[in-house]
């Protein structure tokens, strides 16, 4: 019986503010991560692994401060790591970080879940 569906301008404000803003983090990412790929080899600064058209999605941008604002046009920030490397690079930034605040674990969730299998079969390359 809650088929009414409240207008509310506000709520509908708010969700343009944060499209707009998921927006703009994608241009942001999509123009750093092209910047990126164009200055670096696309190879993996973990585990060496080659990249190229046929797989370079797995090839991603680390922000060697973990500030995801901070992109000098030089790229000193950047590293290119692999999807698992880079999950390895930030669950170890998690695992210090739940030692001294105990959460950061929770909110990843997601994005763990796609890698655990991935994890299994970079194991068998090892
Ligand atoms: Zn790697
Ligand atoms: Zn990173």
């Amino acid at each position: 019986m809650t088929t009414r569906k409240p207008v509310n301008p506000n709520h509908a404000r708010l969700d343009k503010v944060v499209a707009d803003a998921r927006r703009a983090r994608d241009e942001r990412d999509q123009s750093y991560r092209g910047q990126a790929l164009k200055l670096y080899p696309w190879i993996c600064g973990r585990c060496a692994r080659e990249f190229d058209h046929t797989n370079v999605h797995e090839l991603t941008v680390h922000h060697k401060d973990h500030n995801h604002d901070r992109n000098p046009p030089d790229g000193s920030n950047w590293e290119l790591l692999c999807l698992y490397c880079h999950d390895n690079e930030h669950q170890r930034q998690l695992d210090t970080r739940s030692l001294t605040a105990g959460e950061g674990r929770n909110t990843s969730g997601a994005t763990h879940s796609p890698f655990a299998d991935l994890a299994s079969l970079l194991k068998k390359d090892e």
